[in-house]
């Protein structure tokens, strides 16, 4: 069988729909975030990053480059095992003990990724929990949605954000069968937050748990960084909060925190935990150092607003509509996803502007959309030279003027 050829007729209809993924290779400049070098056929020249996730550039902090630096002459690159045998170290334990500080919660357990993060976890919980039924808001990441999938709990999904549909859902099930509300606090996509006071009076109204994903919020929200749910002062009242090392704290990893008990019976059960070798204790250090540096300084927070409210008001300046939100995210729709792509060729190759097309499926068709993320780091010259390059190209491609 020629499997090539089974693999290409899919391939060539995710271009023909222009939904295909192209990389931009990249080579990040320590020190210099957001400029990266840009490796393309004609060359390699800079060009500045406005859809990082590294949202306040702590992935090139010096103190965390040092974390790592140290930790990596300390313990070399490797956990050198799964966590049950032989790859705990002492640092994995002191980032444990450190995100539990962060969310208030008993206990805290790390994985390597924020995928593998909710994948175990709602996959273990749904699995486990006897009638266990998951409440899921529309909205929520492939890993919590593939989590669930796994876990062949009884999935409800509910309308994205919207809190009656989620009440009249969960009075529908019986009482004694045990539910999971699972929802995000920052949609990353849209930017739109969770109205997550209102979400936990109902899911305590009907004894339901509570699983937010912090992901998007996590180092940006909350005086120490402990994400929305801290900002609000509800992260007593929620059961699990997930959270990434990879975004805000600039590393990589993802974690969950909540009581010890809820910790030890994710570790004990979680086939994505126990059967996979452990985060490098290197990773963990510098992230330590990273949620412990963004507990204490507002600097990077405050930057960070400062610049996400000067491109929102130089974009109105110029009527290029944005999607409104509370949020750090910066989607400009553009409803096309070859729109999208040329446009984003167009500030590639003409301006050494770097914004990847977010295209279906990790948006809804007809939303496609130009997803800019400022951070403290881009400065007020950053912005303006983007915005007058987005100004110019509105003009030449006559992108028609909308807003989702
Ligand atoms: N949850 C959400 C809401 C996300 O957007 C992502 C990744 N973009 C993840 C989880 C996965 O996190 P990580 O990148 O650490 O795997």
């Amino acid at each position: 069988m020629d499997f090539d050829a089974l693999f290409n007729e899919q391939l060539d209809a995710l271009k023909s729909d222009g939904n295909y993924r192209y990389f931009a290779e990249l080579e990040r400049k320590c020190g210099k975030f957001p400029k990266a070098a840009n490796h393309a056929d004609d060359g390699v020249r800079d060009v500045t990053v406005w859809c990082s996730n590294d949202y306040l550039g702590m992935g090139q902090h010096p103190k965390v480059i040092d974390a790592m630096k140290e930790a990596v002459e300390r313990t070399g690159t490797g956990a050198g095992g799964t966590r049950n045998i032989s790859g705990t170290n002492h640092d994995h334990l002191l980032l444990e003990a450190e995100l539990a500080d962060l969310h208030g919660k008993e206990a805290a357990l790390i994985f390597t990724s924020g995928y593998v993060s909710n994948w175990a976890s709602l996959s273990t919980l749904g699995s486990r929990l006897e009638n266990c039924v998951i409440l899921s808001d529309a909205g929520n990441h492939a890993s919590m949605i593939e989590g669930i999938r796994h876990s062949k709990a009884k999935k409800v999904i509910w309308r994205h954000n919207d809190v009656a549909d989620l009440e009249e859902k969960l009075a529908a099930i019986p009482a004694d069968h045990p539910k999971i509300v699972a929802f995000e606090s920052v949609y990353s996509m849209d930017g739109d937050i969770a109205p997550i006071e209102a979400i936990l009076d109902v899911a305590e109204k009907y004894g339901a748990m509570t699983y937010i994903d912090e992901v998007h919020a996590v180092g940006m929200y909350g005086k120490r960084g402990g994400g929305v749910s801290e900002e609000l002062g509800l992260a007593h009242r929620i059961t699990l909060i997930e959270g990434t090392l990879g975004k805000a704290f600039g590393c990589v990893g993802g974690y969950i925190t909540g009581s010890a008990a809820l910790c030890d019976f994710i570790r004990s059960f979680a086939s994505g935990f126990i059967f996979t070798t452990a985060l490098p204790p290197a990773v963990a250090a510098a992230a330590r150092v990273s949620i412990a540096h963004l507990k204490e300084s507002q600097f990077e927070r405050a930057g960070q607003r400062r610049q996400v409210a000067k491109l929102r008001a130089m974009l109105d300046a110029q009527g290029i509509p944005h999607m409104p939100n509370d949020s750090h995210i910066v989607p400009v729709m553009i409803g096309d996803p070859v729109k999208t792509k040329m446009l984003a060729d167009y500030l590639m190759d003409e301006w050494n502007i770097y914004v990847q097309p977010i295209n279906y499926p990790t948006v809804p068709k007809g939303t496609e959309r130009l997803r800019f993320t400022p951070s403290p780091l881009h400065t007020d010259e950053d912005i303006a030279y983007l915005v007058s390059a987005l100004t110019v190209l509105w003009k030449q491609c006559a992108i028609a003027h909308q807003v989702a």
